[in-house]
């Protein structure tokens, strides 16, 4: 991906070195930072559930927020946060584009870049967490330690299956802004676990479908993409679904449990959505296959 010398987005804050994310305590249990990265992998096998991020707003059980309002946030300065600042400026001229067609403005994302723990309209953010969108205060947050992990512990490098990562939050996003995030919050209590389970699966799966559509639309602008790179967003699509990731740590799969669908469902929906390039393909709610 031929990213250097790219636009950097306005709306990426770099608080890695700011009091709300160094100064507090990690998972509260003294969780030590060899402990973060197997953390990391545990929360991709249970699955961060977007619909739990959720239920911290409605004072779910969540962390309570520090009491600490974090400071000093700037634009990032090294080449991983400046990556990430490109991957998003990129993601507003595509759904800019998008919504503008439709005589609609897209409201922009904030993405905060943070280490270990950080404040957050959700409740604390962890970097155990892995990256995740918040959408009451409509940020992705990612700590990039999981680029690590993506990396070098679920056998997914590469520079586009992290530009993957931040379309697939981005398109959470844009489920937010049209509502879908809205309507599945409002089943929360009413349907059983294993329903919400399956309602969140569709909801991944229709994430990865927008970053697939975004996938489309950044080519087709840029024409940034080399040999190799499509292969690593599916390559990483595949070694994240549930299945894949259940089979790593425990051996056995529990279908019932999937929060974002298995390697083969993940790989199909941003597929379909880098072919079709448009959203209309990605309403996985309808969808009467996976
Ligand atoms: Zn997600």
């Amino acid at each position: 991906m031929k990213w250097e010398g790219q636009r950097e987005s306005d709306n990426v804050q770099d608080a890695r070195n700011s009091s709300g994310g160094r100064g507090l305590p990690i998972g509260g249990r003294g969780i030590g930072i060899g402990g973060v990265a197997i953390a990391l992998l545990a929360s991709w096998v249970l699955g961060v559930n977007p619909l739990t991020v959720l239920g911290l707003l409605q004072g779910g059980g969540g962390a309570p927020l520090p009491q600490a309002a974090p400071t000093a946030t700037a634009p990032p300065q090294d080449a991983a946060g400046r990556f990430v600042s490109v991957v998003l400026a990129d993601t507003e001229d595509v759904w800019g584009a998008y919504f503008q067609r439709s005589g609609q403005q897209y409201p922009a994302p904030q993405l905060v870049i943070f280490r270990g723990r950080y404040p957050t309209a959700c409740g604390a953010g962890e970097a155990a967490m892995g990256p995740f969108y918040c959408p009451a205060d409509r940020k992705v947050y990612i700590d990039l330690s999981f680029y690590d992990t993506l990396r070098e512990r679920l056998g997914a490098p590469g520079d586009f299956a992290q530009a993957y990562v931040i379309a697939h939050e981005v398109g959470h996003h844009l489920q937010n802004l049209m509502g879908t995030t809205e309507k599945l919050d409002r089943a929360r209590g009413r349907v059983s676990e294993r329903e919400m389970n399956a309602m969140s699966v569709r909801l991944e799966l229709q994430a990865d479908c927008y970053a697939g559509v975004w996938a489309n639309h950044s080519q087709r602008g840029k024409g940034w993409l080399e040999q190799g790179d499509i292969e690593e967003a599916l390559n990483a699509a595949a070694q994240i679904g549930d299945d894949t990731l259940q089979k790593r740590s425990s051996g056995s799969i529990v279908p019932e449990s999937f929060t974002h669908g298995s390697s083969a469902q993940r790989t199909r929906w941003f597929k379909r959505g880098l072919e079709a390039g448009d959203l209309k393909v990605c309403d996985t709610f309808s969808a009467t296959a996976l």
